[in-house]
């Protein structure tokens, strides 16, 4: 089973109260696919610039990833500066430029055309939409955003959430795209617009997934939200990239499964967690790059037991 990735492939300059980073390898396809790599085959699309060597290569190489469908262009590759003040549960974006990206043109290579599982990183919506036309038979799409191109990209980002099966988005963003407060309305009026399901990412309170009417086939039944947990971490320190890797490790554990059940779908959003909560204990990806499966396998646990009520008699 394999992923394809199209989105940033970037370099970060970030403040939290624990410190800042300049330059720092990060985007979100390179977050998403660190940590989808822990549990299928991953290939990325995207372009870098001449800034991006063989010391950035090397993260997605030692974890086995396919960079062979990443374009080398002229120029510097997409760069984000953002910072994290107070609860950290939001960046605010100081600066973002394109770059590379502006000019882009997504080729899926041949050996990527097997692919089943396609997942659509934040970026430009119309380079979504670019990759989804050029791989009409997976099995399965997903898809992420944020409110760069909510507000300013209204129509491209209509059509990507028709193709989706699950929307990952953070609630902010939510109740942006719905123009709607209250959550539940909010994923209703989303739901209308295209997307099976939706996951609604709530930082550090875990996640909720809503899903339409034809979320599962077969003889799964329409299932009500499932609410997963997030670990409270006392160690918080850059919380960029963790929407990413709660994305890899929910589509990389769904995608290293036989079948889409809801029981896949709830522990999909445990491992989403989980991937979630490393992301933010270091800077960049130096934590999300170096984890081992046991590591994983063991906070997946913890998740379990700080979610379980037991049925006690009275
Ligand atoms: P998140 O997982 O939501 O924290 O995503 C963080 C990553 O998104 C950062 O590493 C940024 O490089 C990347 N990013 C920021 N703004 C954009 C944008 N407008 N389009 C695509 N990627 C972005």
């Amino acid at each position: 089973m394999s992923i394809l990735v199209v989105g940033s492939v970037a370099f970060d300059t970030v403040e939290t109260p624990h410190g800042k980073v300049e330059n720092v390898l990060a985007g979100a396809a390179t977050y998403f696919a660190l940590a989808a790599s822990y549990f299928t085959k991953v290939r990325i699309v995207g372009v870098v610039g001449e800034d991006f060597g063989a010391e950035q290569e090397a993260i997605f190489l030692n974890r086995g990833i396919d960079i062979s469908g990443i374009e080398r262009a002229p120029g510097r590759s997409f760069h984000w500066k953002g910072e994290y003040t107070g609860s950290m549960n939001e960046a605010r974006t100081l600066d973002t430029q394109l770059n590379v990206f502006a000019e882009f043109e997504p080729k899926i290579p041949a050996q990527y055309q097997d692919s089943e599982y396609l997942f659509l990183a934040n970026i430009d919506p119309r380079l979504q939409l670019r990759v989804r036309q050029q791989m009409p038979k997976v099995k399965m799409v997903c898809g992420d955003t944020m409110n760069y191109w909510i507000a300013d990209h209204a129509a491209p980002l209509a059509e990507v959430l028709k193709e989706l099966d699950v929307l990952l988005i953070n609630d902010g963003e939510a109740r942006m795209l719905a123009g709607v407060h209250n959550l539940v309305k909010a994923a209703e009026a989303i739901i209308a617009m295209g997307p099976k399901s939706l996951v609604i990412k709530h930082g550090e309170h875990g996640a909720t997934a809503f899903f339409g009417e034809n979320s599962f086939t077969g003889a799964h039944k329409l299932s009500r939200p499932f609410r997963a947990p997030t670990l409270p971490l006392a160690e918080l320190v850059d919380p960029t990239g963790a929407g990413d890797s709660f994305a890899g490790g929910f589509y990389g554990y769904i995608a290293s499964q036989p079948e889409l059940t809801p029981a896949v779908f709830r522990r999909a959003l445990f491992y989403g967690g989980v991937m979630g909560s490393f992301a933010c204990e270091r800077f960049g990806t130096d934590r999300t790059a170096r984890l081992t499966r046991s590591e994983i396998e063991e906070r997946f646990e913890i998740f379990k037991e700080i979610s379980h009520l037991e049925h006690q008699p009275a």
